[in-house]
């Protein structure tokens, strides 16, 4: 048995010396040591010996087991190494061509201008309140203190859905609604889409976005809208941005403003964006109409708030520099690829 285990010893180290794949070594391991192989028999043997034999010959066939696996493992890493040499002198990496150029979405010009002003307010302490498109004339008009008659509560100025149901024309429901439901201090903006009967032109689309923002407490007073203006204006425009105040009428302020940014294209000195005026008309505002805030269950006498509306639309194009309305809702990639 010795000397067969001697044969076998001899025969694989032949076999592993003139292996040329790993393939190859895979069946000479299984040819000699596999559960079929020629030393798993001469192990089945053993059984036949002497007591005396017997612990000799499963030394020696475990030698001969644990030869063969070294050879084996030695002959597997040359190969190994053989192979990576050839890939290394074939396979050739040239990391100066340039890479695969690859195409990255990212957002809509309104999107991010939209984003830039809702992250200006958060950072004064705003909360960001949504409400629905779908809206009673009592929370879009009445609630808001527009008299029955007012010119905007017309068909062709108002998308009706039902008697009483309308697509909102501004998003100062949401106001109406956020007063009804909390309590001062309230502290909110509300972004988002709303509707007009208006045909598209240049500065007119029947869908655009507007950015309200409503403040109540006690002793707010103007000063604390134009404060507030002027951070955002400034964050949103530079630096040197300046407002500026003017005696308007809205129904659902009192006093009303409409309020102006100075132009940030040639810091007031008169350009083509600004038509010469040295001011841009940015944004309607003023002092929450104290029918409006007892209406909504808050007392006039104890406290007072100031509200404030901007076209999200308006303020992306001035910051873009896009011309046309009807360019952000078309979604022309050749325009917006290049915000
Ligand atoms: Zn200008």
């Amino acid at each position: 048995m010795l000397d067969k285990l001697k044969e076998i010893e001899k025969a694989a180290s032949l076999e592993i010396n003139d292996a040329n794949s790993m393939p190859e070594l895979e069946a000479i391991r299984v040819k000699f040591l596999g559960k079929k192989g020629h030393l798993t028999s001469i192990l089945r043997g053993l059984g036949s010996l002497t007591a005396e034999e017997r612990p000799i010959a499963g030394a020696a066939a475990n030698e001969t087991r644990q030869k063969t696996e070294n050879l084996i493992e030695i002959k597997s890493k040359q190969l190994w190494e053989t192979l990576l040499n050839v890939k290394l002198k074939t396979e050739k990496l040239d990391i100066t061509l340039p890479g695969i150029h690859k195409e990255i979405g990212h957002l809509h010009p309104l999107r991010s201008a939209e984003n830039k002003m809702v992250e200006i307010f958060v950072r004064m302490g705003f909360d960001v309140v949504e409400g629905p498109e779908v809206e009673s004339t009592h929370n879009n008009f009445d609630a808001l203190n527009s008299p029955a008659d007012h010119p905007s509560r017309d068909m062709t100025d108002t998308f009706y859905i039902s008697e009483g149901v309308v697509l909102r024309t501004q998003t100062s429901p949401v106001q109406i609604r956020a007063m009804q439901k909390r309590k001062p201090p309230i502290r909110i903006i509300s972004p988002g889409r709303v509707y007009r009967c208006d045909a598209p032109d240049g500065t007119h689309s029947p869908v655009f976005h507007q950015l309200e923002g409503l403040v109540i407490d006690r002793h707010i007073t103007l000063g604390d809208l134009k404060g507030t203006l002027d951070l955002f204006a400034q964050s949103m425009f530079g630096e040197g941005t300046k407002t500026r105040l003017r005696p308007h009428n809205f129904p659902f302020t009192e006093p009303s403003v409409e309020v102006d940014f100075s132009c940030f294209a040639c810091g007031g000195k008169g350009c083509r964006l600004c038509k010469s005026e040295g001011w841009i008309e940015m944004l309607g505002a003023g002092m929450v109409h104290p029918n409006v805030l007892a209406g909504c269950g808050i007392d006039p006498d104890i406290y007072s708030g100031f509200a404030f509306g901007m076209g999200i639309d308006r303020v992306a194009m001035l910051k873009y520099n896009i011309r046309d309305l009807r360019l952000i809702f078309e979604n022309d990639v050749r325009l917006i690829g290049q915000f």
